[in-house]
């Protein structure tokens, strides 16, 4: 790849800005690290770095409104019309305690002392889009242009600093599409402990961007190689080597890394749900005679796995919720004959919001297997008909019912009590089976005519 040109027209302006007015108060400042990455790799990018001379206080001093992002660190974040701008004081770290966080950080007025004690060598070059001056100590433009990622340094006492970097490995690895270099590869195989004790929450985001790659898998596969994928991950590395049967090409590992490539890159919930949708399966597997294997209840068993590896990894409680229904709701049978009140009762049970969620994994999963069997075609014509359903706005939760909870108790004379959402329930199935039924006249009727002596017998 040859890099393009750096240009400072492809800065915008409110950036070109920040760093005249920082030199224009006698401090020096360059764009670095993950900017200076893509801006070499002609990728848009959406948050910006500068490095400078100037400490925190005198930043503050020209942008009172700058935000303390990590201050402790000396990162303040200047929001602009082009994006975050994460203004960092140069420094260097010492006197490590533990792997997560540097003893002390000293300022120090040396962008190479800065640009050394970064992690990857593509991660250190600084640039001043102002003089157009380059500063790239580490040879990271060489690596660049050779696809390469290299730990800055000696890369054991780097990982050692801290455990995210290997993580940090993977996830470039993966985004960048970059191999190792070898004895950056070596170092990470000695870098378990470190790595287990990083903050999840650090572990949480890496991944995030990890599985925005076109292809994850990369990352995943650098930590498998390097003995770590079991540290954050382990209901993944038990899916290493299982076999499976004759619907599959591959053992469940690689086939849950393809499922995860062929999930949508800018769908994170179902690439979540793709990478743990057969976690479930190394406990449930029997083999039949002949070597065929069944995984019963998989999708149940692998939805409460799921809930834990993501409570472990500290996910929001939305998230975990919608990625653990989608691992459960994951194997769903379609069948031609299915009535269109089955189809209605299936969007029921999945839930409106999640179908094309739903289907995408299905998508991926079917593409994950390996058999180039072709795109499912009984998908595409549940999808019709559910979208045909969703098009007649058919009734399908109670909300939709034209009588509501209220009703049920006038007419009935009931007081509020679970008997009321029970009737509501039994009105929504029969809705569900005839939708014209539901007019509230009808559905009137229906209350006095079959509840009000016993439900359970005049139900259908
Ligand atoms: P992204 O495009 O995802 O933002 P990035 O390279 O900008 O990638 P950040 O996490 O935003 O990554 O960090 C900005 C820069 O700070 C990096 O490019 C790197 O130079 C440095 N950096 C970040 N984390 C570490 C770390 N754990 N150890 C050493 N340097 C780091
Ligand atoms: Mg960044």
């Amino acid at each position: 790849m040859t890099p393009v040109r750096l240009d400072s027209s492809r800065v915008p302006a409110p950036i070109l800005e920040i760093l005249r007015r920082l030199g224009e108060a006698g401090h020096r400042a360059y764009v670095v690290g993950g900017a200076v990455r893509e801006l070499l790799r002609g990728v848009p990018l959406q948050d910006w770095d500068v490095g400078t001379s100037a400490t925190p206080d005198q930043v503050l001093g020209l942008y009172p409104d700058a935000i303390a992002t990590g201050a402790r660190f000396g990162t303040l974040t200047i929001p602009t019309q082009a994006g975050n701008c994460e203004v960092t004081t140069f420094r260097v770290e010492s006197e490590y305690q533990d792997a997560r966080h540097p003893g002390k950080v000293t300022f120090v007025r040396e962008l190479e002392e800065d640009l050394k004690r970064r992690d990857f060598t593509v991660n250190a070059i600084a640039w001043d889009p102002l003089t157009g001056r380059l500063v790239d100590p580490t040879g990271g433009l060489a690596d660049l242009d050779q696809g390469i990622l290299r730990a800055v340094g000696e890369p054991r006492e780097r990982f050692r600093e801290d455990g995210l970097r290997p993580i940090r490995a993977a996830r470039f690895a993966a985004t960048l599409e970059f191999e190792l270099e070898d004895r950056t590869a070596q170092a990470l195989r000695e870098a378990r402990a470190e790595v287990g004790r990083v903050a999840a929450e650090r572990v949480q985001d890496e991944l995030m961007k990890m599985l925005r790659a076109r292809q994850p898998s990369r990352g995943f596969e650098v930590l498998r190689h390097a003995g770590l994928l079991g540290v954050w991950l382990p209901e993944l590395e038990a899916c290493v080597a299982v076999p499976q049967n004759r619907y599959h090409a591959y053992d469940v590992y690689f086939h849950t890394l393809h499922t995860c490539d062929a999930a949508p890159s800018a769908k994170p919930a179902v690439r979540l749900a793709a990478l743990f949708h057969d976690v479930g399966k190394p406990r449930t597997r029997e083999e039949r005679e002949g070597g065929e294997a069944t995984f019963y209840n998989h999708q149940v068993v692998g939805a409460t796995m799921t809930e834990e590896a993501m409570g472990r990894l500290r996910f929001g409680r939305d998230l975990t919720e919608n990625v653990t229904h989608l691992v459960r709701q994951h194997m769903f049978d379609y069948r031609r004959e299915w009535t269109d009140a089955a189809v209605r009762r299936f969007i029921r049970s999945v839930g409106v919001e999640h179908i094309a969620d739903l289907f995408d994994l299905r998508i991926a999963d079917n593409i994950g297997n390996g058999l180039k069997t072709g795109f499912p075609h009984y998908l595409e014509e549940l999808r019709a008909r559910v979208d045909a359903i969703l098009e007649a706005q058919e009734a399908l939760s109670i909300r939709d019912l034209a009588v509501d909870g209220k009703d049920v108790m006038r007419v009935l004379d009931l007081p509020p009590s679970p008997k009321v959402g029970e009737i509501l329930n039994q009105l929504l199935e029969e809705v569900l089976e005839n939708p014209q039924l539901n007019t509230r006249e009808r559905l009137l009727e229906r209350i006095r005519a079959g509840f009000s002596v016993d439900t359970r017998e005049s139900g259908t």
